[in-house]
């Protein structure tokens, strides 16, 4: 299997936030099984997926309206998805990326802020409200692997441009939280990096055969 490394440098504080349930005063940072922090994969995955979804607009391709289910791609016959669904898959369609969890490392931290003075009258609200969040403090450099089974190298360079158009990670980024900028190299199944000269070349081979 080939894969994308990823290195994720924060430029500030993270949080990401886990289980309500688990602890009602303070709002927890994800916890993988082993109940160390981490950035889960669905996370990883659903700003993937957006990332890309923006970048393929953007150069004018056609993507589906994910996640309405009813108007996503669902191929038939010789028919093929969009580039997002080629890549991430359907409800029809098996997803080609395949990742992990990205346990950190830092230590967590319990930050307390000032609270809206309404909160506590807006039961229904109280959570998003909340003072007391656990974070991960920044500046911070992560390492990760997606792995991956795409051959066409014009997906391959569209993936690629998804993960590096990322500039936040988590809730919050309004307040500055998990800014960050993502490097990205893909390697290939013998572990040699992919020259990514090709893969641009592919990818405009691929915009100029778009209607
Ligand atoms: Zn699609």
């Amino acid at each position: 299997m080939a894969t994308i490394e990823l290195t994720i440098t924060l430029k500030g504080p993270l949080h990401v936030g886990g289980n309500l349930a688990a602890a009602r005063d303070i709002v927890p940072f994800a916890r993988d099984a082993r109940g160390r922090p981490c950035i889960p994969t669905t996370t990883l995955k659903g700003l993937h997926r957006a990332a890309t979804e923006q970048v393929a607009i953007a150069l004018g391709l056609k993507v589906c309206h994910s996640p309405v289910l009813s108007q996503m791609c669902h191929p038939i016959n010789s028919e093929t998805g969009c580039v997002v669904c080629r890549i991430f898959g359907s409800a029809w369609l098996p997803g080609q990326v395949f990742y992990h969890d990205l346990v950190l490392t830092a230590a967590v931290l319990t930050e307390t802020r000032v609270a809206a003075p309404q909160s506590r009258r807006r039961q229904v609200r109280i959570e998003r409200h909340a003072t007391r969040r656990e974070i991960v403090p920044g500046p911070l450099t992560l390492t990760g692997r997606i792995d991956h089974l795409i051959h066409d190298p014009a997906l391959l360079g569209l993936a690629l441009a998804g993960l590096r158009a990322i500039t936040a990670i988590g809730g919050h980024s309004a307040t500055g939280y998990g800014l960050c900028t993502i490097e990205a190299r893909a390697i290939d199944s013998l572990k040699r990096p992919v020259d990514e000269a090709s893969l641009a070349a592919a990818l405009r081979q691929l915009l100029r055969e778009t209607p």
